[in-house]
């Protein structure tokens, strides 16, 4: 099996690269623009394997991306080459709107006209899984879940972008054929996550003492999904899943911001104990502006119809992800003055 990841030097391609190449066994190759937030370091357990290739370009770049397909002939593609962070396309969409809607455009259809040159029996074993978030369905009350049938209603500047790319990867299917699987998945957390998002961020800054920012009042709800039971996921659904559907991933790990950063805290000060409770270190600060009240997953599709269940419940995966942070120094260190000079208050206040 020769797959093709793009995004594989980011947070979630880099655990799915790690799967794929040391678990299942496939030839892989990892096409990256190494963005901020690509780290080749993160896929440091892979390099130098047989069967792992690396490729660093622009996924908006129509003729890079013809030339790896025209060399590396893959039977899949998992795309998850992406601008991520909420807080950057508030303060700038155009990188956004530039890979999340070109980039995938130009996936799509450099991998239809490598599809449509398929003699037959490759074609039917194509496929082309374009990964996506649960953010694109909006925000929810107190209650009730994201299902598949969710109407779509983002709220931010990087949902926008992937609703487009949803919805351009669905068209795909629908007009040309063209053999896409799209999932949605719910907030993810775990190893080598770029220490701009609130758990690694918040951890680190625990670590050191630092203060610990939290949006508003900690109030909005995520449903948090261990990294690596994304990356099972992923395979399963690209792998078993039925052609021009959409799977949602989640981990029925429903949690306040609040009591995930008490949780770290209380983690840390078992593990490494301060003078005083981390907890005294929250600070509250202005809230995002259209912040997403409540995000959860109903994953009975893709647990019903492929089996899959999540591994990790979070407080096993937080123990797991606090102490990967503690442990691997040589990853965060260096990525730390990155987010030193973002314009957005959270950013600001990690350093
Ligand atoms: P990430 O920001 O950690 O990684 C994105 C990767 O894409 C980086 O390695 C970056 O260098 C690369 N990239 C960015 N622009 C590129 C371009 N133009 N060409 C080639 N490579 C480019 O993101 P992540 O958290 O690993 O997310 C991966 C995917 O999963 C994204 O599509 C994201 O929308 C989706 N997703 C993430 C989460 C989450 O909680 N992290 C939740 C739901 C969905």
């Amino acid at each position: 099996m020769r797959v093709m990841v793009t995004g594989g030097a980011g947070f979630i391609g880099s655990a799915l690269v790690r799967f794929l190449v040391l678990e299942k066994g496939y030839e892989v190759l990892t096409v990256d623009a190494l963005t901020y937030a690509g780290n080749l370091e993160s896929l440091k357990d892979v390099q130098g394997r047989a069967n792992h290739r690396f490729l660093q370009t622009d996924i908006c770049d129509r003729g890079a991306i013809e030339r790896a397909f025209a060399d590396f002939k893959p039977d899949r593609v998992m795309h998850l080459a992406a601008e991520s962070h909420v807080d950057r396309s508030i303060t700038g969409a155009a990188d956004f709107v530039q890979t999340n809607v070109i980039g995938t455009f130009t996936m799509l259809e450099v991998s239809r006209g490598h599809w449509n040159a398929l003699p037959d029996a490759q074609k039917d074993r194509f496929r082309f899984l374009h990964v996506s978030t649960d953010e694109v369905y909006g925000s929810l009350g107190a209650e009730g879940l994201f299902r598949e049938d969710t109407p779509y209603d983002p709220s931010s500047p990087y949902s926008a972008t992937k609703a487009a790319s949803d919805h351009l990867a669905k068209a795909w299917y629908r007009t040309y054929g063209f053999p896409v699987i799209v999932s949605n998945c719910s907030n993810n957390y775990g190893p080598y996550h770029f220490p701009e998002k609130l758990i690694p961020l918040t951890i680190l800054n625990a670590m050191e003492g630092k203060p610990l920012p939290v949006y508003g009042k900690g109030e909005n709800v995520r449903d948090w999904l261990f990294v690596e039971d994304h990356a099972r996921a992923l395979d399963l659904i690209v792998d078993r899943g039925r052609l021009g559907e959409t799977y949602n991933v989640g981990g029925r790990n429903e949690r306040r911001n609040i009591d995930v950063v008490r949780r770290i805290c209380a983690v840390l000060d078992t593990q490494v104990p301060l003078a005083r409770p981390r907890e005294e270190l929250i600070e509250f600060v202005a809230d995002r502006p259209g912040h997403d009240a409540r995000y959860a997953i109903d994953a009975s599709r893709l647990e019903g119809e492929l089996g899959w269940r999540a591994e990790h419940d979070f407080d096993s995966g937080i123990e797991a992800t606090v102490r990967w942070y503690l442990d691997n120094e040589w990853w965060w260190k260096p990525l730390r003055h990155h987010y030193a000079g973002s314009r957005l208050g959270l950013i600001e206040k990690a350093e």
